[in-house]
C-alpha cells in the first residue's frame, strides 16, 4: 500500500493561436479539460501499476471536486481521506497554449490551501501502514513534515518530490526524506548552482544529503536520471524515445519510483523500472492520459 499526501486539480486547457494580450479577447479553437495536482497525479500513476494507493487530498464542494472524485474512485485509489471542502474551489490550473506550444499558466490552489497537519492525523492509520509514504510541494509544507513525522516514526520510507520549485526547504524535511526526488529545476533552485549534466546532478545530490536527505534521485528529462546514496551514484539513462508531450513525466516517474519501492525493489531498481515508464509517459500527449497501466508494460517491468 502506498500513501500520497498532495494537491488534487483540474488543468483547463485552452488553445489559441497566439497568446492573448491583457484586455484582449481572442477566439480559442480548442478546450480540453485533464486531470492533475501533482499528488493525485502519482497517485493515479502507482495506482495503475497496480499498488493499493491512498490519497490524502483536499477538493472543493463543487462540480469538479464531484467530478475528481468520481475519477480517483475510477482509477481504484482510496478516496476516503479526501475531504470535500464547503466554501472554497477545488484547485485549477487554467492553461493557454499557442500555436507554438508557449503557454501561460495560472493556478489557483483553492482546497488544496486547505490540507492540514489535522487531516494527516485523521489518516495516520494509513500513513502508519503504508510501505511508502509520497509527498510534494503543492499542500502547505507543515501538512508535508506532519505527514512524514509520522511515516518516519512507523518506519515508513518517505519519498519526497520538492516540486513545484522553491528556493527554501525547511531542514527537517531533508531529514524525513527517505528518498529526495527533485528534477533538474528544484535541484538548481534549491542549491543555487547550474543543474545539467549528471556531474553536476550528482555535486547538488550530495549538498542535497548534507542537509539531511537520505538518498536523492535527480531526474534529468531525456538524460534519465542520477541515484545518489551513501554508498555509490549511479547514472541511469533513459530509454531513447520520441517524445510528444513531457508534461508530467516527472509524476509518472514519482509514481512508478514509490511503487517499485513499495514493492521491494532497491532504489537503483526502482529507478530504473521508474525511468522506463516515465519514458512511455512522453510519447503519448496529456498528463494522466500518458501514463501506462500495468497489463500494457512489458512483462519485465511489472512481473
Ligand atoms: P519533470 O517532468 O519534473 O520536468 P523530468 O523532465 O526530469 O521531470 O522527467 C522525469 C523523467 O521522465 C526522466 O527522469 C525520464 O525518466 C523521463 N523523461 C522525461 N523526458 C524524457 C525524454 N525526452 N525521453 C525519455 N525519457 C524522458
Amino acid at each position: 500500500k502506498i500513501c500520497v499526501v498532495g494537491s488534487a486539480n483540474l488543468d483547463l486547457n485552452t488553445y489559441t493561436n497566439r497568446l492573448p494580450v491583457p484586455g484582449e479577447t481572442l477566439h480559442a479553437h480548442r478546450f480540453t479539460m485533464g486531470y492533475g495536482g501533482k499528488g493525485a497525479n502519482q497517485a493515479v500513476m502507482a495506482a495503475r501499476l497496480g499498488a493499493d494507493v491512498v490519497l490524502v487530498a483536499r477538493v472543493g464542494n463543487d462540480l469538479f471536486g464531484r467530478d475528481m472524485l468520481a475519477h480517483l474512485r475510477t482509477e481504484g485509489i482510496d478516496t476516503r481521506r479526501v475531504t470535500s471542502t464547503d466554501g472554497v474551489p477545488t484547485g485549477t490550473a487554467v492553461i493557454t497554449v499557442d500555436d507554438a506550444g508557449r503557454n501561460t499558466i495560472a493556478v489557483t490552489p483553492g482546497a488544496n490551501g486547505l490540507l492540514a497537519p489535522a487531516d494527516v492525523d485523521a489518516a495516520r492509520s494509513a500513513i502508519e501502514s503504508a510501505r511508502v509514504l509520497v509527498c510534494q510541494q503543492e499542500v502547505p509544507i507543515e501538512t508535508n513534515l506532519a505527514a512524514m513525522r509520522l511515516a518516519v516514526e512507523a518506519g515508513v520510507p518517505v519519498v519526497f518530490n520538492p516540486a513545484p520549485a522553491s528556493t527554501t526547504i525547511p531542514a527537517e524535511a531533508y531529514r524525513l526524506s527517505t528518498v529526495f526526488c527533485p528534477n533538474e529545476h528544484e535541484a538548481a533552485v534549491l542549491t543555487g548552482k547550474p543543474v545539467e549534466s549528471p556531474e553536476e546532478a550528482e555535486a547538488a545530490a550530495r549538498e542535497l544529503m548534507a542537509r539531511g536527505a537520505h538518498n536523492v534521485v535527480v531526474t534529468l528529462g531525456a538524460r534519465g536520471c542520477v541515484v545518489v546514496t551513501a554508498r555509490d551514484v549511479t547514472a541511469l539513462p533513459a530509454p531513447a524515445v520520441e517524445a510528444v508531450d513531457t508534461t508530467g513525466a516527472g509524476d509518472a516517474f514519482i509514481g512508478s519510483l514509490a511503487f517499485f519501492l513499495a514493492r521491494g525493489d532497491d532504489l537503483m531498481t526502482a529507478a530504473q523500472r521508474a525511468n522506463r515508464i516515465a519514458a512511455i509517459s512522453v510519447q503519448s500527449p496529456g498528463t494522466q492520459t500518458s501514463f501506462p497501466r500495468a497489463a500494457d508494460l512489458p512483462a519485465d517491468l511489472v512481473e
